[in-house]
């Protein structure tokens, strides 16, 4: 794996353009995190979290009113969206309303705009929308499994993931569990990229069932963790590295070196509070080689 390059704070925040409307409107109210506040935290994260933003059809969750209000889990454009948010449309699917997607920052401040409390991609990006240029296994901790527990899933998840020849990278999800993600070269296409991923989760769930499912049957889950494969499927998506989650605590999703998975940073320990304290004081972003260590999937190394 090639050596991190920049260091991040070499770079400035870049400067606001977009007009917000109600600033001051509260959107975490245990917080006191306003919309001018959302818009600020997007400023900072911006710089490291653009790769992983830009270019990719977008799901949203909105939320006008704030996390205590009516949200909207939306995959397609709208009436009167914001002008800085584009509007895609999928390749096979012709007659279907258009995606949104964005091209930049002032992209990223017109979801803010838009009431965007959660941004949720797509696995693949604009430029191949059938093979996806990462993988994300979800693991989701039913009932009463202790944090070291879904560490240790998330170490196993990415011991076969290098098994097969990938490199990992481990993030919060900022809700409940954590998401490894594993960069891929695009080459395999969306039914293939879902057989490896399900080959690791029934492998872990079969070697490991007192600890493990692979299948969303709720009533089976308390004391276990699912290895949740289904966000790699086409059209399915998974919250993005630094979005914030439409849950009471301001939380976000925080990607996170591996030797820092601990006792003491839970799911959701990181906010859009001390983010920006936590960016500054970084030397390097644990997710700066994601891109660069992209593998393709080889065909037939799903056992893992
Ligand atoms: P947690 O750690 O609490 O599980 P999570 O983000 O992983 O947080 P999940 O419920 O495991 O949450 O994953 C659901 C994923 O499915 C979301 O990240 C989102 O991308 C996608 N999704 C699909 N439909 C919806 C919906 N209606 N509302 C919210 N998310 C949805
Ligand atoms: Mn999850
Ligand atoms: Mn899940």
């Amino acid at each position: 794996m090639p050596k991190s390059k920049t260091a991040p704070a070499a770079e400035k925040p870049p400067r606001r353009t977009v007009r917000l409307t109600h600033p001051d409107r509260i959107y975490w109210p245990g917080e006191g995190v306003t919309k001018e506040g959302l818009a600020d935290y997007y400023t900072e994260v911006w710089r490291y979290m653009a790769p992983h933003v830009v270019g990719r059809p977008l799901a949203l969750l909105r939320a006008p009113s704030g996390i205590d209000g009516q949200t909207f889990f939306q995959k397609h454009a709208w009436k009167g969206i914001n002008a800085n948010i584009i509007q895609v449309q999928d390749p096979k699917e012709k007659d279907e309303e258009p995606y949104v997607a964005i091209n930049d920052f002032d992209g990223l401040m017109g979801l803010v705009q838009s009431a965007t409390l959660e941004i949720h991609p797509w696995g693949s990006t604009l430029a191949d929308w059938e093979r996806p240029d990462r993988i994300i296994m979800d693991l989701d901790p039913g009932e009463g499994v202790a944090w070291q527990a879904v560490i240790d899933a998330a170490e196993e998840t990415r011991r076969r993931l290098e098994a097969a020849g990938l490199n990992a990278f481990v993030k919060t999800s900022g809700g409940k569990g954590l998401h490894v993600c594993a960069p891929l070269k695009p080459s395999a296409r969306w039914p293939a990229v879902k057989a490896f991923c399900k080959g690791i989760a029934d492998a872990m769930a079969k070697d490991s069932p007192e600890s493990y499912v692979s299948t969303i049957t709720k009533s089976k889950r308390r004391g276990k963790i699912l290895i949740d494969y289904l966000r790699n499927q086409r059209g399915q998506t998974a919250v993005a590295p630094y979005s914030t989650r439409a849950r009471s605590g301001a939380a976000v999703s925080m990607p996170l070196a591996w030797s820092e998975l601990s006792p003491e940073i839970g799911p959701a320990y990181f906010t859009v509070e001390n983010t920006p304290t936590r960016l500054h004081a970084l030397k390097a972003d644990p997710w700066a080689d994601f891109k660069a260590a992209a593998e393709p999937l080889k065909a037939g190394k799903a056992k893992g």
